[in-house]
């Protein structure tokens, strides 16, 4: 047993001042939808070059209007990778569509693109392209390949605000772009998430869509014209997003070099798939390693858990979820997103980690593997 703290895999920053901002909103009278949403949607489309963005409840929230603002719905295929969060695959059947999944790059361990054209058929409609732990999934290929085919894309940026791609911010560029705000992304509203609009998509159907699809006339007078749900993101929320935003680049570099840290530390000697070492693009969300073959996962998480060391799994391959086997996916569909999700282990990464706690990770590894 460890006497050191317990590190978990992530954990927030969230300064005093965000702290106090919060207080404020809970003291204003006004604690939902209000001035903090309107002020961090202004702050999140400064961030994205200009584009307009909108807030949501949630990160799964953004991509289900995201798709249904992009025309999809039942009879309708969208591709995406089977290795990622499960609310990918979740909000296209939650509007009546199919998924059709790709597998991935090993290397990457994001979609495959030069296997997305075979996957396309004349019901795919759009593409949701994943950053898995923040690498930014080939933008050139994907938008090359969905330009070929008139599909929409819907990048799942959850993972990857903070990321760039040709030096460009995500969010900065492209089709509809869905962050997610969750406690354990890079910027986090505690719950929250945002949606990057194309510039033919009107605001006004977005935010219809986005609170029980209500149009409000200027003498008091509603109308409803649309089915939209309750996917509007609190003020409270928004204060700890505005608070957040400008350490998002301090963020970064410091998650940047807490990788670069493992990349020296890890001994090459335990056999681990390591993650691509780019510095480049990635906002290093997660450091994922594969453990070796045949190691037993769970054993190596409750050894790491005894010496105070958290690891997560991000994620199974989604497609053997139940509810997917269900609909027909089985074992051996997609080999290298099988592969990768039985080995994934999710190391501590977060900015506020010391150096000595790499350190720390990359000692234990040794010890529990070579005894393995
Ligand atoms: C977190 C996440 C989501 C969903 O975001 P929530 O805010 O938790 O709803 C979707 N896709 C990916 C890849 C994620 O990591």
């Amino acid at each position: 047993m460890s006497s050191l703290p317990f590190l978990p895999f992530t954990r927030p920053s969230i300064d005093e001042a965000t702290i106090a901002a919060v207080g404020e909103v809970l003291r204003s009278g006004w604690i939902t939808s209000g001035p903090k949403v309107q002020a961090f949607e202004a702050a999140l489309s400064e961030y994205c070059g200009g584009r307009t963005v909108r807030a949501f409840n949630s990160g799964t929230a953004t991509l289900e209007i995201a798709l249904r603002l992009a025309g999809v719905g039942p009879g309708d295929e969208v591709i995406t990778t089977p290795l990622t969060w499960v609310a990918t695959a979740n909000v296209i059947l939650e509007v009546g569509a199919r998924p059709v999944f790709v597998d991935v790059d090993p290397a990457t361990r994001n979609i495959d693109a030069a296997k997305i054209a075979a996957a396309i058929t004349a019901k795919t409609k759009a593409l949701i392209p994943v950053d898995l732990a923040g690498l930014p999934a080939d933008r050139d290929a994907l938008y090359a390949v969905a330009g070929q085919h008139k599909l929409r894309v819907v990048e799942d940026a959850a993972q990857s605000l903070g990321a760039s791609w040709n030096g460009k911010p995500i969010g900065a560029f492209g089709d509809f772009v869905s962050f997610s705000f969750h406690a354990n992304k890079n910027l986090t509203t505690s719950e929250g998430g945002a949606l990057v609009l194309p510039p033919d998509v009107d605001p006004a159907l977005c935010e219809h869509l986005r609170l029980q699809g209500v149009k409000r006339f200027p003498n008091g007078d509603m109308d409803v014209d649309v089915l939209g749900g309750k996917f509007n993101l609190t003020d409270v929320a928004a204060a700890i997003g505005l608070g957040q935003l400008p350490h998002l680049a301090a963020f970064t570099a410091r998650r940047r070099a807490l990788a670069r840290r493992y990349f020296e530390r890890l001994d090459p000697q335990l056999g681990l798939g390591l993650p691509l070492p780019d510095f480049a693009n990635s906002n290093w969300h997660m450091f994922q390693v594969l453990l070796p073959p045949g190691t037993d996962r769970g054993a190596f998480i409750a050894a790491m858990k005894g010496r105070g060391l958290g690891v997560g799994v991000h994620y199974p391959a989604l497609h053997l979820f139940s509810l997917y086997r269900a609909r027909g996916w089985k074992e051996g569909d997609f080999p290298h997103a099988e592969d990768i999700g039985r080995r994934i282990a999710t190391l501590p990464l977060f900015p506020a980690m010391a150096d000595g706690d790499v350190d720390r990770v990359c000692s234990a590894l040794g010890e529990i593997l070579r005894l393995q």
